[in-house]
């Protein structure tokens, strides 16, 4: 289908008084037409901050401290969103135009003062050439599309009359308002109760197919990504630590991380005949993420003198899954109970 988004040794990083936080250190992955990368990873792990990067809406102190991000076009050609772009007439464009983003917080893309239809009429009109009658037309076959109940009515409504789970469809109708190639959803079912939760995810799988976009979704459950992702990215203090596809990355995952965060998820029947364990220690302070590979502090498989000392390179396998561990490929034990 070919390559719709690739991010390569993306780094962000925030000076404060106490020193450089490192918040993505060298991220690379790619995305390609009408697939859904599921992003993963606890909270500090740099997922968001990635993804704002791609758009370039970092916080004002965020620095660029290198790497690249490049993207096709609907017109074919390809864009190298660089540092310079945040303001850019491209990055206009892109934004909203080629490129849809979905929060957590719906009212961070929702404004409280204009109803849902006028939001979603400015999008329209600031990308395409099209009259209000128009714009109002689509505003409501939006509203349709995310299964909004009676949207004659809610598009002349503001946020504030909506529930959490319609307000997530609201802005999810102003994300594609322009038909993106790409939509970034940043944790967008997390704030909701389970039954929400699933309607949400169940509506956004079948946007996807039927608009045959491509999705970044990030999040920190596993349950959500193994529903919705076609492919998986694990992150962990700022670096990609292992992608593959969803089979791989749930029953052969490579890295100890990996294998560890399955193993902290509770499944549904398995408590009983299987122990859940959590991953020992706790995720390091951003100010002084440990030297070689980070994981080691926490790892049961590290080794002296080499897991705390080297890097590792990224080990590829045959069917393209890809993880960074000096042991990667090694059939690890489970350590003891
Ligand atoms: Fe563990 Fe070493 Fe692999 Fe890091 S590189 S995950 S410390 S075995
Ligand atoms: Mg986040």
């Amino acid at each position: 289908p070919g390559r719709l988004l690739e991010l390569h040794d993306v780094a962000v990083h925030f000076p404060t008084r106490d020193g450089v936080v490192r918040a993505v250190n060298g991220v690379s992955y790619h995305v390609d037409k009408g697939e859904v990368l599921g992003i993963v990873g606890e909270s500090g792990s740099g997922k968001s901050v990635t993804a704002r990067s791609i758009m370039r809406l970092t916080a004002a102190n965020a620095v660029d401290a290198g790497g690249s991000v490049r993207f096709r076009r609907k017109d074919g050609s390809e864009v190298l969103i660089s540092a310079e772009h945040r303001q850019s007439r491209t990055m206009r464009a892109l934004r909203g135009g080629e490129i849809g983003m979905v929060f957590q917080e719906p009212m961070t893309a929702l404004s409280p003062v204009h109803t849902i239809g006028t939001q979603i009429m400015r999008t329209v009109m600031l990308h395409r050439k099209v009259s209000k009658a128009e714009a109002r037309a689509r505003a409501i076959e939006l509203l349709t599309k995310v299964q909004m109940p009676r949207p004659h009515d809610i598009v002349d409504r503001y946020p504030h009359h909506l529930s959490g789970g319609m307000r997530q469809r609201a802005m999810i109708a102003l994300a594609l308002a322009c038909d993106p190639t790409l939509l970034i959803a940043d944790e967008p079912t997390t704030a909701l109760d389970v039954t929400t939760e699933a309607q949400i995810l169940h509506l956004l799988k079948s946007l996807q197919q039927e608009l045959g976009m491509a999705i970044v979704f990030i999040t920190h459950n596993f349950g959500v990504v193994a529903d919705i992702a076609d492919r998986v990215a694990v992150m962990y203090l700022g670096r990609v630590i292992e992608t593959g596809t969803v089979d791989e990355i749930f029953y052969e995952p490579k890295h100890p991380y990996t294998q560890a965060l399955l193993r902290s998820i509770p499944r549904l029947g398995g408590e009983k005949t299987r122990r859940l364990r959590t991953i020992r220690g706790s995720v390091p302070d951003p100010y002084s993420v440990p030297q070689g590979c980070s994981f080691h502090p926490r790892c049961d498989h590290a080794v002296a003198g080499r897991c705390d000392v080297v890097v590792p390179a990224e080990a590829r396998f045959p069917s393209g899954q890809v993880a960074r561990c000096h042991r990667a490929g090694e059939v690890l034990p489970e350590a003891a109970e």
